[in-house]
């Protein structure tokens, strides 16, 4: 279908029909799985496609798909979120600086600090919530920001429009990693942002089954420019995974909605269990932060953090769940639980975990589509 006529189609018609009308040869709804890296052409002259590193229909279906959600110029995807992410640091220059939201997910602060300061790309972490803190680190060299909004695993809320404005302000770009939002609740593009950054593994494939990343672009340039260094340095999604994320894609509103209702129900039950001291939830967030998330999306979504009354209990909490499975990652059709302190920010170092609030005692929860009695069951049963 040409895209100008699917532009005003709901995000949930959309999502459904990823990768629909994109076999031209029979039809086929699903997107067949082009499991090929070159391309047989007549003569000299190319088809459509030449090399898989290049382009892929599989992986151009996706992106086509991923495009359309966040309504872009145009859309990459790569093997992982870390993959999409470095690629969006690789559009820099040496000497260029990047501004980070300090809370942001620890893989994103350690490419900065382990690999892109030794070619010369400096960073700051910083609390992007508050713009005037942001103003103090922007330096003459600062060319991008990376925000996340909430942020992980605290669920902290930064401005994206004035965030869009300041960076534009200063000749630089705003990347937004809108993980754990989505298209379906968050559309930073719409608010200003250059790019939109995702772990696809996460919400958007959403089933805990493949690693996959991916860049929303604004401008048709922005996209000429990531798909050439793309293309050059290498780390595209294969068809398989492709296909994968295609599938996911197909249910993601209808998941989103089922986590989020779940999320708030157990943010919720929490925020009046004696032993937990604080639920971090963009819906029990002070109203101040709760009206500036939702002036910039559509629900709450279904990440929450607690900090436990007893911190050395965590690991018996863990332990005693039975649908809420101790792992990482997050975003999939089950109920995970992690200890941000030991597993997912033990990159920062302690002095900075500890400043940031994350803290020994806190959990961090990615609800998933189970039954929500099973789910409260589960968490009364351990926190007992
Ligand atoms: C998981 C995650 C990443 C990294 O993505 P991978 O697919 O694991 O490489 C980046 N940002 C956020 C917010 C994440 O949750």
């Amino acid at each position: 279908m040409p895209a100008h006529e699917s532009r005003n189609w709901h995000l949930e018609s959309l999502a459904a029909h990823s990768g629909v009308g994109q076999d031209r040869l029979y039809g086929a709804v699903s997107t067949p799985i082009y499991q090929t890296v070159t391309y047989q052409h007549p003569g000299t002259e190319l088809g459509p496609y030449d090399y898989s590193r290049t382009e892929n229909p599989t992986r151009h279906a996706a992106q086509e798909a991923i495009n359309r959600l966040d309504n872009g110029a145009g859309a990459l995807l790569y093997s992982s979120g870390m993959a999409a992410l470095t690629a969006l640091v690789h559009t820099l220059q040496q000497g260029d600086h990047v501004l980070i939201t300090e809370d942001a997910y620890g893989g994103t602060y350690r490419i900065m600090v382990d690999i892109f300061s030794k070619f010369g790309i400096a960073s700051s972490m910083v609390n992007t919530r508050d713009i005037d803190q942001v103003k103090q680190h922007i330096t003459s060299k600062t060319r991008l920001f990376i925000v996340e909004t909430p942020s992980n695993p605290l669920l902290r809320i930064s401005p994206l429009e004035e965030l869009a404005e300041l960076a534009h302000a200063h000749h630089a770009e705003l990347a937004v990693d809108n993980t754990f939002m989505t298209a379906v609740r968050q559309r930073p593009l719409e608010l200003g942002a250059d790019y939109v950054v995702y772990s696809a593994t996460k919400y958007l494939a959403g089933h805990n089954d493949v690693l996959a990343g991916a860049i929303v672009c604004k401008t048709p340039e922005q996209y000429d420019k990531l798909n050439e260094l793309t293309n050059a340095t290498g780390s595209v999604l294969g068809p398989w995974d492709a296909w994968l994320l295609l599938r996911g894609l197909k249910t993601l509103a209808i998941r989103m909605d089922r986590q989020e209702s779940n999320a708030r129900r157990i943010a919720e039950f929490l925020s009046h269990h004696q032993n937990i001291r604080h639920v971090y939830y963009p819906e029990l967030a002070d109203h101040d932060m709760r009206e500036r998330h939702l002036r910039q999306a559509s629900g709450y979504g279904a990440m929450l953090s607690f900090v436990l009354t007893h911190p050395e209990e965590y690991a018996a909490v863990m332990d005693r769940l039975q649908v809420i499975l101790p792992a990482v990652s997050l975003g999939g059709v089950e109920s995970l639980i992690t200890h941000p302190y030991n597993e997912t920010h033990r990159e920062l170092p302690e002095s900075m975990r500890r400043q940031l609030g994350i803290v020994p005692g806190l959990m961090r929860l990615s609800v998933g589509i189970e039954h929500i009695d099973d789910l409260l069951t589960d968490l009364d049963n351990a926190l007992r």
